[in-house]
């Protein structure tokens, strides 16, 4: 299954969010106008409030564009947190009325978000990153209780927990398993790393990555190749990769 995300699916979405918005707006204002009725000031206030958020996003689009073609850092980063984390939900909903998968709306998002974080992370210790990766990764008949403590694990490589704690040794970063989404969030605030590779589905991940702004989170969709929830797997050079950007800061 490719788990590549394409960026222009979600930018695509969203400037055609924008545009759609400025049509809509553009003909309330033709009608407001040429009826003379300045006296719905209700109407005209909720137009310029729509307005002024079209702005917002269209600048926060804008803004996400310049990072990636120039490969800088977008300064004012509230419009570009609002057009990519905020908006996230409606963009999904709308590409899926397009006809649009949400996973693949969801991998566009992921791929954009990752690009971003690169260009706005410094060099992190490794001991501050913390690999967190969804308990579906252990191979579902082990009898080993990872979850508390995932050095409880043998090591017997039926899953790929041995060879992430071989990652973790090899660069001295640290790692966590999750059973669900709730427990992924209480983690990171019990250990306040500074920087996380987390793995998950396209659903958890993208949830995860809004609820955790503006912490650092690379996310990584994982491999389902006996479908969700189950004996799932992770491209392990994604890992690496996403630690070693981390330690060189981007
Ligand atoms: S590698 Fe570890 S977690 Fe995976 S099946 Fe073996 S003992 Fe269990």
């Amino acid at each position: 299954m490719p788990v590549e995300g394409k960026k222009r699916i979600f930018l695509g979405l969203l400037a055609g969010f924008v545009l759609v918005g400025a049509g809509a707006l553009g003909l309330l204002f033709f009608f407001l106008l040429r009826g003379g009725r300045w006296e719905h000031w209700l109407v005209w206030g909720l137009a310029w409030l729509f307005g002024s958020f079209l702005v917002l996003v269209g600048v926060g689009t804008g803004g996400i564009v310049y990072s990636l073609l120039a490969q800088k850092a977008f300064r004012w980063e509230m419009p570009v947190h609002l057009a990519l984390d905020l908006l996230f939900p409606l963009v999904s909903s709308v590409g899926h009325l397009v006809g649009l998968g949400r996973e693949s709306v969801a991998r566009s998002f992921i791929e954009i978000h990752n690009r971003l974080l690169r260009l706005r992370i410094g060099p992190i210790p490794p001991e501050k990153i913390l690999l967190l990766m969804p308990h579906c990764l252990q191979w579902s008949e082990c009898p080993h209780r990872i979850t508390t403590d995932p050095t409880n694990c043998r090591r017997c490589g039926r899953c790929l927990v041995k060879n992430l704690l071989e990652i973790c040794e090899e660069y001295g970063t640290t790692l966590a398993m999750a059973t669900g989404g709730s427990i992924a969030r209480q983690i990171i605030w019990e250990r306040r790393p500074q920087a996380v590779v987390a793995v998950a589905c396209e659903r958890d991940l993208t949830s995860g990555l809004q609820d955790t702004y503006p912490l650092a989170v690379w996310g990584i969709v994982n491999l389902r190749p006996e479908g969700y929830c189950r004996n799932t797997g992770v491209d392990l050079d994604k890992v690496r990769e996403a630690i070693r950007y981390f330690m060189q800061g981007g």
